[in-house]
């Protein structure tokens, strides 16, 4: 197997690049040409790392599930992203790279967000570093999402309704990206997935890459090999997916499995299964596999987790895909709730939906008594309960 790796312009094989207009040049070229360096300068490494110890709470547990392991067959571990301040893996990120606007000199910071866990996350850093803070959100969104947009303006963001189109996550990141090129000198855009124009995959998924760093040592400790059989994790864009993949892509026997959303069933025209139902695309400034009509208009997505309903996927995905080295398999709404009440009942754990569909997936392998398997758990549940307490009817 060819080694999984990103080339100088941004593409794992045939997926990733720069598509985007030429008024955003500067600023990406600005990011490409310089966030290596600052990422791996000392000063920038010791003020990330103090960050994520004691203002995140990292190095998040690795825990061992008994009675989920009993059920499941094989013995399950949870990597517990969920307990990081904010509440999911986001804040990895979104610290990375407001330290890193720091750094290119930029006192305003930009974001879109759907479900409003990203923005959350960028007003949260925005607030502990005094940097002026605009998340652009689709109207519909901003309804539906109340208690987050709440967190955001207490945060002291400005909150912006993107009113145009389906007034959802699309239309948001258009309107970020309109700022952007009206005010690339002083304004940094951090995007919350491994998505967009190179570098932006490569830079969230190194930033992540601290869920995996930790996984090895962890398992090490643990069972006395830093290689487990399975690493399970959920996909939407592909970022947390992508952290607790990162250590491992070039480690043949560790099987890396990530599940997408099928909403109401993958051929149910309610889907989010980007890999099951897309094709070759340009979406957000990537080539990548995008759920789209013949003629290349984007489909809508569904899943009943707003963290998943994302008609893409970045293109380090895309790879592990099309080469093969990932198994991609999807999981339902319904799936997904029922994984979610399981693990609540077997472990007193509250997981994100998002997660949820992570763990449904379990049951879909082919697992062996002997096998080692890691979950990424990426986020509490607390943001789902008005789901979760439908679900209970
Ligand atoms: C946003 C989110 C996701 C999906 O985003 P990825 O970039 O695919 O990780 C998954 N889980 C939680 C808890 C989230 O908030």
């Amino acid at each position: 197997m060819s080694k999984i790796e990103i080339d100088e312009n941004g593409y794992y094989g045939n997926f990733g690049g720069a598509y985007i207009p030429e008024m955003l040049y500067p600023n990406v070229e600005e990011l490409k040409s310089k966030y290596l360096e600052i990422m791996y300068e000392d000063s920038f490494q010791k003020e990330f790392q103090y960050l994520l110890k004691d203002y995140v709470g990292r190095p998040s547990p690795l825990y061992l599930a008994e009675r989920l392991s009993e059920q499941i067959g094989a013995t399950t571990y949870l990597k517990r992203e969920d307990l990081n301040h904010t509440g999911a893996h986001k804040i990895n990120n979104a610290i990375g790279q407001v330290l890193l606007a720091q750094r290119l000199g930029k006192k305003r910071i930009i974001a879109e967000t759907g479900a409003g866990q990203h923005g959350v996350a960028t007003a949260t850093v925005c607030a502990l570093k005094g940097l002026e803070c605009i998340v652009y959100m689709g109207a519909i969104d901003i309804e539906r999402q109340a208690p987050n947009v709440a967190r955001m303006k207490m945060l002291g963001a400005k909150v912006v309704p993107a009113k145009s189109g389906s007034q959802t996550l699309k239309d948001a990141t258009n309107e970020a990206i309109r700022d952007w090129i009206n005010n690339p000198a002083d304004t940094h855009y951090v995007i919350g997935s491994v998505v967009g124009p190179h570098p932006y995959p490569d830079m969230v998924a190194r930033f992540q890459s601290v869920i995996s760093e930790e996984i090895r040592k962890q398992l090490k400790e643990k069972t006395n090999s830093e290689l487990p059989n399975y690493l399970v994790a959920c996909v939407g864009g592909g970022s947390n997916a992508a952290g607790t993949f990162y250590h491992y892509l070039n480690e043949e026997s560790v099987k890396l499995v990530a599940i997408e959303a099928a909403g109401h069933g993958v051929n149910s025209g309610m889907s989010a299964a980007t890999t099951q139902l897309g094709t070759l695309g340009v979406l957000h400034g990537s080539k990548s596999i995008v759920m789209q009509t013949e003629d290349g208009q984007v489909v809508e997505p569904h899943s009943i987790s707003a963290g998943l309903d994302y008609p893409g996927i970045g293109p380090l995905h895309a790879h592990l895909f099309e080469s093969k080295r990932g198994i991609f398999l999807s999981a339902t709404d319904d799936e997904a709730l029922e994984a979610a009440f399981n693990l609540t009942r077997l472990e007193g754990i509250i997981p994100a939906l998002e997660s949820s569909h992570a763990l449904a997936g379990l049951k879909k392998l082919d697992l062996k008594k002997e096998d080692v398997v890691v979950v990424c758990l990426s986020g509490r549940g607390d943001k789902d309960m008005d789901t979760y307490m439908k679900a209970m009817g």
